[in-house]
């Protein structure tokens, strides 16, 4: 099912332990018999039957196995710019899907009845990593993401479209809290063309209390992408008002970035809405993100956008040669684009960071929600 006809699939086979789930490699015996998944900082301890923190890695006798190989949530034909990246082939549409269940317990969570889902027996099951890379393939998509909940939960399934898409020409786009463990990290981002890592705030206390995560490991991930791979990085700061938009940690997580990541790499500062548990908390406003631009863009990082609002300026990007718009963005449509197709500022020929190949795409501001017969 889901296999085309004469194209061979490159996808090396996994070992099959049940329908929809393979066998993994990244876990551990402890002396008193639990298995201890080694995915994530979580490091879930399993009995026999038992299932992480993430829901869909389980421990089946002496292993622990990944139930959702195959299945998604859904899938949507969206804007690149909405993942969001802007410095990666800009205007093109990306096919997004996701399976169930996450890694982190974020109180704010936007995205709550995937991540939080442990009905994975309601998931499509239609879902092969090759015909996943054949329908991104037939609607004309640049690249896959890997979203709505976080890959690092399913790398394994993550790896294999990942490889069946590049044998198509089709990149790979990592929508993650980079909460993740070295090991599994490297094996799943040598197959990744591009990342947008959440950074949810600068506090250690904030990620314990909110996400119950630590931001030791998604720094750690973030100087791992920038400096140990060729993934075009971004990162995006959910903005919750009253929790980590104070100006001084703003300034410290912007000052951290300059210096450990350099100036290049893209920050979004999105706004929060209403949802799950935080849902007696105001939405936030658009002056508080701009709030959080100035002070990024005073700490000297050169591509800083608001997102989640109608911010046309503060969504669009400036030459840091010359300073004039080079990528005009309203909504994630593109308006007026002065770079070459190599990423080069039309007026002064800087190079912009990313991965710019050809014009920019015309996908606009589209939503086309997909279901695979
Ligand atoms: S990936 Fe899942 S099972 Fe493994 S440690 Fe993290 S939350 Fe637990």
């Amino acid at each position: 099912m889901g296999h085309d006809p004469g194209h061979a699939s490159p996808v090396p086979p996994r070992s099959q332990r049940g329908e929809f789930t393979v066998a993994t490699d990244h876990y551990r015996w402890l002396d008193d018999g639990r298995l201890e998944c080694t995915v994530c900082p979580r490091a879930c301890r399993l009995n026999e039957g038992q299932r992480g923190l993430c829901f869909v890695r389980a421990r089946q006798g002496d292993e622990l196995v990944l139930t959702s190989y195959g299945r998604s949530s859904g899938f949507c034909v969206d804007p690149i710019e909405k993942k969001p990246l802007n410095h990666f082939l800009p205007g093109t549409p990306v096919l997004s899907f996701g399976t169930a269940g996450c890694n982190l317990a974020c109180r704010f969570c936007q995205n709550w009845e995937s991540s939080k889902s442990r009905q994975i027996e309601t998931l499509s099951a239609n879902a092969s990593p090759q015909r996943l890379a054949l329908e991104a393939h037939r609607l004309g998509c640049a690249s896959i993401a890997f979203t709505y909940n976080d890959p690092t939960i399913f790398l394994e399934y993550a790896i294999d479209t990942a490889i069946a898409c590049r044998e198509r020409g089709i990149k790979s786009v990592a929508v993650s809290a980079g909460y993740m463990n070295a090991a599994p990290r490297a094996e799943l981002y040598a197959h990744m063309d591009a990342a947008n890592i959440d950074l949810k705030g600068f506090t250690e206390s904030f990620y314990k209390k909110v996400a119950l995560g630590s931001l030791a490991s998604v720094l750690e991930t973030l100087e791992y992408l920038r400096h140990e791979t060729n993934v075009w990085l971004e990162i995006t700061t959910l903005l919750i008002e009253g929790y980590n938009d104070a100006d001084a940690e703003v300034a410290a997580q912007c000052a951290w970035i300059a210096d450990r990541l350099g100036p290049d790499v893209p920050l979004h500062f999105s706004a929060f809405h209403p949802d799950f548990k935080m849902r007696h908390v105001r939405p936030t406003s658009a002056a508080t993100l701009l709030r959080a631009r100035t002070i990024a863009l005073g700490e000297g990082l050169r591509f800083v956008y608001t997102g989640n609002v109608h911010e046309a300026a503060s969504s669009s990007t400036y030459c840091p040669g010359c300073q004039s718009l080079v990528i005009e963005r309203d909504w994630h449509v593109i308006g007026a684009y002065a770079v070459s197709d190599s990423g080069a500022c039309l007026r002064c020929g800087y190079e912009l960071p990313g991965v710019f190949a050809g014009p920019a795409g015309s996908w606009g501001a589209r939503r086309l929600p997909v279901r695979f017969s």
